[in-house]
């Protein structure tokens, strides 16, 4: 079936084969002649199935008649993050390119008079993440009465991040009589008990997960000693022919480091995780997007739900902890019917085959399994070789050297200020600073002599002799 028989205008259905989609996935098939119909939703399914344009497709169509009022949105789009808010303009750019609509995007770490200005010229559609759309509600900048059509995206990650009291709020706020569209990969009790209060009488739209449906993912498993991750990692990289690739770690500081590893192996990567700026995230993105970098090192909860069309490997340098999240962490590559290939790094430990057990329960599928993967040598960077020897060592195993720890408790002492050693011991950048080396020596202000023992203290002093 093609996209024509959906009930879609002739403007939209010209920006869709601009994009390139011939066919409908299974939620656009089900889904858009029901939003068309102004019915509600309750589609049950993840990213990677074609959920987005499932919603933007027909509301584009409905909004495109009638006005957007100063301060009273006409539609509204709640997502968990700013990137899929991000995300999701995107979309209403891509598809609404043959049609006036306005839209405002009000996300966390943005200015708040820009996006004031946008509310004021007045939004067919605004999207935002719950937090900062009560902001600007309860600054009194924003009226909730206008809205025809709300969508909740991803309302199981809401939930996660501890959104859904204000996914309520904003709901309850919405007087007027609306179209509800509502989106969730999973349901529990209290997503049901969320579409049971706000839905009417919708019409449920569940399509496979993508664990299920990952019949274009490659799927393999590698194992290699815990001290040989990294150089298993590296060597795929370069046996792969890989054209972009997302490489997930289970900690934030271990994306750093690994970031930071290949980094000074000479990929060409980005980092991507929750503690850095919203402004640095948006722009790694764009980065790996545009393909100025070809891979990215990310963590779970930044990259959950990113769009990047086309990835063509997934990494996990680690087992993921939840079975769910290795599904999410594939679904970024062999999407909408792509090929992709998902690499696991594993370890003989329990720990790692318990967490592969309950991937395999979940997925219904074992994984194909690379026993003691050969290490082959390569070539060492020109970057000191000290350096990388202890690259090789697994973070959490690898002692401070003696010059570290006593670094780090001076840093902590002259500083007055308690001190988090785990971040620099796992760290290449700060362990190349601590070598005392005039060049290398720590940027911040120290008290007293810091690290330099001046040549007098060395000399050798006869005590009691004459
Ligand atoms: P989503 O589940 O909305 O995150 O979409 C996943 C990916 O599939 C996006 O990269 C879309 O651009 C792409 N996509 C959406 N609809 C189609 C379609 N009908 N045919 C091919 N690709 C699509």
């Amino acid at each position: 079936m093609g996209f024509d028989r959906l009930g879609l205008s002739d403007p939209t259905l010209s920006a869709v084969a601009d994009a390139g989609y011939s066919e409908p996935t299974p939620i656009q098939a089900q889904a858009i002649p029901q939003v068309l119909m102004g019915r509600d939703v309750l589609g049950i399914a993840q990213t990677g199935t074609g959920k987005t344009a499932s919603f933007t497709l027909p509301m584009i169509d409905i909004l495109s008649e009638g006005r957007a009022r100063a301060r009273m949105p006409r539609s509204l789009i709640l997502e968990p993050t700013r990137e899929l808010a991000a995300q999701v303009a995107d979309s209403f750019v891509k598809y609404g390119k043959n049609h006036k609509l306005t839209m405002a995007l009000l996300i966390g770490g943005v200015n708040f008079a820009e996006q004031e200005k946008a509310l004021d010229r007045g939004a067919d559609v605004l999207i935002a993440t719950p937090g900062r759309l009560l902001d600007h509600f309860e600054r009194g900048k924003l009226l909730l009465n206008g809205i025809d059509i709300l969508v909740v995206d991803e309302a199981d990650r809401m939930l996660d991040m501890g959104f859904i009291p204000d996914v309520e709020k904003i709901c309850e706020r919405i007087t007027k009589k609306h179209q509800t569209l509502f989106f969730s990969a999973t349901m529990p009790p209290v997503i049901q008990r969320l579409t049971k209060q706000f839905l009417d009488d919708p019409k449920k739209i569940e399509v496979a997960r993508p664990a299920t449906t990952a019949s274009t993912i490659e799927q393999m498993l590698i194992e290699v000693g815990p001290r040989d991750k990294r150089k298993a990692l590296r060597q795929m990289l370069r046996e792969e022919e890989i054209k972009n690739g997302i490489i997930f770690c289970n900690r934030k500081r271990d994306v750093k480091e690994v970031y930071l590893s290949l980094e000074s192996h000479g990929f060409s990567v980005g980092q991507l995780h929750g503690d850095m700026e919203q402004s640095d995230r948006m722009e790694v993105l764009r980065k790996f997007k545009e393909n100025e970098i070809q891979l990215l090192c990310a963590s779970d909860v930044a990259a959950r739900g990113l769009d990047v069309p086309d990835v063509s490997h997934v990494f996990n340098f680690d087992v993921p902890g939840h079975a769910d999240d290795y599904v999410h962490r594939i679904g970024r590559t062999g999407r909408a019917g792509r090929k992709g290939k998902a690499i696991t790094i594993t370890t003989k430990s329990k720990v790692d085959n318990k967490l592969l057990e309950a991937i395999e329960r979940l997925t219904k599928s074992p994984l194909k399994r690379i026993e003691n993967l050969e290490i082959k040598p390569e070539k060492r960077p020109s970057r000191q070789s000290e350096d990388i020897k202890a690259d090789e060592k697994p973070a959490e195993h690898r002692p401070a050297r003696r010059n570290e720890r006593t670094q780090d408790r001076n840093r902590g002492r002259n500083q007055g200020r308690s001190y988090d050693r785990s971040n620099d011991r796992n760290n290449d950048r700060s362990r190349d600073k601590i070598k005392f080396a005039p060049d290398d020596m720590p940027k911040e202000p120290f008290v007293g002599l810091g690290p330099h023992v001046p040549a007098f203290l060395l000399k050798e002093v006869n005590l009691g002799k004459k």
